[in-house]
């Protein structure tokens, strides 16, 4: 299913299934560019690091109401930044869709996005799910909460962000790594609340309290909770959904004594994060890629996106998935998902002077 629009290329079909390297990408990027530059005018060439089954139906959908085809490339996050970077001004790229709003400030902050003025955009997407100066538009939101075990952790038991650094959860928190920029943009939404010191002192808490050194992924946290190595997991909603959907033995032993709880419902809200997108500073096809990013924005691209990884969609009045449909009414924070990058960098100092590994 990967990479099927760029199929006739078996080489580069395979790199992207196992992820590419570096090294890999830029020995693609040479087999790849002279097919994708063929196919630019009037098509649409899309760098992504998405690969859910419901992005078929979502492209196809796009060609069959627009006419334009779509050039897919897909491979890892920051991978994809290095290539449009080591791509330069002859880039084919026209969109990039990625995870996390401290990834796609990091793509600004490389020069590799323009700004889009669309007031079809403007009006479809909350003003905190973009970039204000439109480098770049949420199109899918992701919480980051908490899982616990529930039979150690009641309800009203921990409330906030700022509880993960009592000492009363001394040895029972697990959270990965400061490396992960989930948790930088966490760290830089409480940086943006705290302020610095306060940041700091939350951190050195959370350090203090961690059942272990942060090792694996957000999934890898919830599974350490329901292995009895700690008591609140740290998790992005979409890891913890897919294990409730499962139908796998192991997951659903794993999910038996866990419950999900919504930091910071009696004050600003969640912390919420975004899959997002933008057109390519050197785009070859604007047009298309500014029409791509409206269609995104549509109520039935939305259903499509947002289901793909169990995630919720920025506009109103969009079926959730059912798997987290109990989850929609949650309040979330509404800090403009820019500032997470904007304050990346001091975000990293705090957590490291904290000893977050
Ligand atoms: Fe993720």
């Amino acid at each position: 299913m990967l990479s099927r629009h760029l199929s006739g290329r078996p080489a580069l079909r395979h790199l992207s299934r196992r992820g590419l390297t570096l090294a890999g990408l830029l020995l693609a990027s040479a087999m790849a560019l002279p097919g994708l530059a063929q196919a630019q005018s009037g098509d649409l060439n899309l760098y992504s690091s998405r690969h859910y089954d419901t992005d078929e139906a979502l492209y196809t959908n796009f060609t069959k109401k627009t006419g334009i085809k779509i050039n897919r490339l897909e491979a890892r996050e920051d991978e994809l930044l290095q290539r449009m970077k080591a791509e330069g001004d002859k880039s084919p790229a026209d969109v990039l869709i990625t995870v996390d709003a401290g990834r796609l400030w990091r793509a600004q902050e490389m020069d590799l996005l323009q700004p889009t003025k669309s007031a079809a955009l403007e009006k479809a997407i909350p003003a905190h799910l973009r970039e204000p100066d439109g480098y770049w538009f949420g199109f899918s939101k992701r919480a980051r909460v908490f899982v616990v075990n529930k039979t150690k952790v009641k309800p009203g038991d921990i409330a906030r962000y700022e509880d993960l650094a009592d000492p009363k959860w001394k040895s029972k928190v697990v959270i990965r790594s400061s490396t992960n920029v989930y948790n930088q943009s966490l760290a830089g939404a409480m940086l943006a609340t705290l302020g610095e010191a306060g940041a700091e002192a939350w951190a050195r808490g959370v350090v203090a309290n961690l059942a272990r050194a942060p090792k694996g992924g957000d999934t890898d946290q919830i599974k350490a909770v329901a292995a009895g190595e700690g008591d609140i997991a740290v998790s992005n909603t979409y890891y913890f959904a897919r294990l409730l959907a499962s139908s796998k033995p192991e997951d659903k032993a794993v999910v038996a004594n866990l419950a999900v709880i919504f930091p910071n419902q009696n004050d600003r809200g969640t912390h919420v994060n975004v899959s997002g997108a933008g057109v390519a500073k050197y785009s070859p096809n604007k047009a298309n890629a500014v029409k791509f990013l409206e269609y995104l924005a549509s109520k039935e691209a939305q259903e499509y996106f947002a289901k793909g990884n169990y995630e919720f969609p920025v506009v109103g009045g969009v079926a959730l998935h059912p798997v987290i449909q109990s989850w929609a009414e949650f309040k979330e924070d509404a800090l403009n998902v820019a500032v997470f990058g904007r304050n990346n960098a001091e975000a990293l100092k705090i957590m490291d002077r904290a000893g977050w590994k």
